[in-house]
C-alpha cells in the first residue's frame, strides 16, 4: 500500500510547476540579486518577476510585497514592526486566543517592552465576532492582529466586518492568512487588512520562504539590521529560488481557489459522512459551516488522538494529533482550550487535512482504516 499523507495543514508537498521553476534558477541563476552585474541582474530580475506575480496574485501592487522567510517571520514582522514603529501611536494590541504561536508569542514578547494586549476569548466553535474587537478598542490601540482561519480547527474569522471597524478609526489590521490563502477566496480590498502574512509551504511550495503584504503607506520597524534589501525591513541577500517558488504556488493556488474549495468541501463532507455513519462517537471541532475546505478536525470519544495517529502510522497514514508546533509536547491545543474543551477532550483531537492530490479512493482508504483503528483501540478500553 502505497503511504496516505493528511496532514496539509501542517505543510504540503511541493507542486510539479512550482518545482520546475524553482528547478530552473537553481541551474541557471548564479548572481547576488543585490550585485550590478548582469548575473545579479538577472537574479534581481527573477525576484521581481516573482513579486509582481504575487501583487497580482493579491490583487496588490508589487512595492506592497515583502519577502520573508515564511509565516512564522512575516507574522513576527507585521507585529512587532507595526507596535515599534516610533510613527505608530498607541501601546495597545488587540488578538485573539486562537492565534498560531507565532502571533500570540510575538505580543507576549510586546508585553515585556511595555505594551498591553488584549487577547479575545473564543466561543465553541472558535469564533470571535467584530462585536468583541470593537469593544476591545481602546484610544490608544495601535494594531489589531486576526487570523483568517485557524490552522488547528479551520474556523475563519470574519474579517471583512472587523476590517471594516478598524478601518473607520484607522487602527492597523494585520491577519495571518496562511491557512485561508489557496483555500477561500478573498480580496485585500474587502478585507480591509494593512498586512496579511502567507508561507509557501501550505500553498505548495517551498518550506523557508513567504511573504508580507504591507499596504502602502504603513510604516513598519525591521526585526533584522543589515543591509538594505526589501527596504530595509527585511535586511538579507534574498532567497531567489524559494521566492520564484512562492510565486508560481501563490498563482496557482488564487486561480484555482474556487475549484479547489469544492472539490475539497465534496471529499471532507464525503468523508466526515463516513466517519459518522460507520464509527460514530465523534465530534467535530471548529465552527460546522465557517470552516476551511480541506480540514477535519475531530474527537472519537474515549480515545486519544495521539493513539490514532500513530496507529495509523502503522497502516502508512499521515494525520496530524493536535497541531504540529505543539505535537512534539504533550500539551492540550490551546485551541481546543480556549474553545471551552477541558484537557481529556482536547487530547482527543485529532487533524486531517486534505490536499491537492487527495483522492476519493484515498479518502475511502483513511476511511477504512480509521474504522479498524478506532474499534481496535475502543476494545482495548476495560469494560467494553
Ligand atoms: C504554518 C502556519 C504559520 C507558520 O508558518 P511557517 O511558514 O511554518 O513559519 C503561521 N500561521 C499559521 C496559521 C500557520 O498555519
Amino acid at each position: 500500500m502505497n503511504p496516505l499523507y493528511f496532514d496539509h495543514g501542517a505543510t504540503t508537498p511541493i507542486r510539479s510547476e512550482v518545482r520546475s521553476a524553482m528547478e530552473i534558477i537553481w541551474n541557471e541563476t548564479i548572481g547576488n540579486p543585490g550585485s550590478l552585474h548582469d548575473d545579479g541582474q538577472k537574479a534581481a530580475d527573477r525576484v521581481e518577476a516573482a513579486r509582481s506575480q504575487a501583487a497580482q496574485a493579491l490583487g496588490a501592487s508589487p512595492r506592497e510585497i515583502l519577502f520573508t522567510g515564511g509565516g512564522t517571520e512575516s507574522n513576527n514582522l507585521a507585529i512587532l514592526g507595526a507596535a515599534r514603529h516610533p510613527r505608530n501611536n498607541g501601546r495597545h494590541i488587540v488578538t485573539t486566543a486562537v492565534e498560531h504561536p507565532s502571533v500570540l508569542l510575538a505580543c507576549r514578547a510586546l508585553e515585556k517592552e511595555g505594551f498591553r494586549v488584549t487577547v479575545l476569548p473564543v466561543d465553541r466553535d472558535g469564533l470571535i465576532t467584530p462585536q468583541q474587537v470593537e469593544q476591545a478598542l481602546t484610544p490608544d490601540t495601535v494594531l489589531v492582529s486576526v487570523m483568517a482561519a485557524n490552522n488547528e480547527v479551520g474556523t475563519i474569522q470574519p474579517i471583512a466586518a472587523i476590517g471594516k471597524i478598524l478601518r473607520e478609526r484607522n487602527i492597523l489590521f494585520h491577519t495571518d492568512a496562511v491557512q485561508a490563502v489557496g483555500k477561500i477566496p478573498f480580496s485585500l480590498k474587502e478585507w480591509g487588512v494593512d498586512l496579511l502574512s502567507i508561507g509557501a509551504h501550505k500553498i505548495d511550495g517551498p518550506k523557508g520562504t513567504g511573504l508580507l503584504y504591507v499596504r502602502k503607506g504603513v510604516r513598519l520597524a525591521p526585526l533584522m539590521h543589515g543591509g538594505g534589501q526589501e527596504r530595509g525591513l527585511r535586511p538579507g541577500t534574498l532567497n531567489t529560488v524559494g521566492i520564484v517558488g512562492l510565486g508560481v504556488a501563490l498563482t496557482l493556488a488564487c486561480q484555482e481557489v474556487n475549484t479547489a474549495n469544492e472539490r475539497w468541501t465534496r471529499l471532507r463532507n464525503h468523508l466526515w459522512n463516513r466517519i459518522q455513519s460507520e464509527i460514530g462517537g465523534v465530534t467535530l471541532n471548529g465552527h460546522p459551516e465557517q470552516r476551511l475546505p480541506h480540514n477535519l478536525n475531530i474527537s472519537f470519544d474515549r480515545v486519544e488522538g495521539q493513539a490514532v495517529m500513530l496507529e495509523l502510522n502503522r497502516y502508512g497514514i499521515a494525520i496530524s494529533s493536535g497541531s504540529a508546533c505543539s505535537a512534539g509536547k504533550h500539551a492540550p491545543s490551546h485551541v481546543l482550550s480556549a474553545m471551552g474543551r477541558p484537557p481529556e477532550e482536547a487530547y482527543q483531537s485529532l487533524r486531517i487535512t486534505l490536499g491537492r492530490e487527495t483522492r476519493q479512493e484515498d479518502a475511502d482508504r483513511l476511511a477504512d482504516c480509521l474504522k479498524e483503528v478506532i474499534t481496535y483501540l475502543r476494545s482495548l478500553i476495560p469494560g467494553e
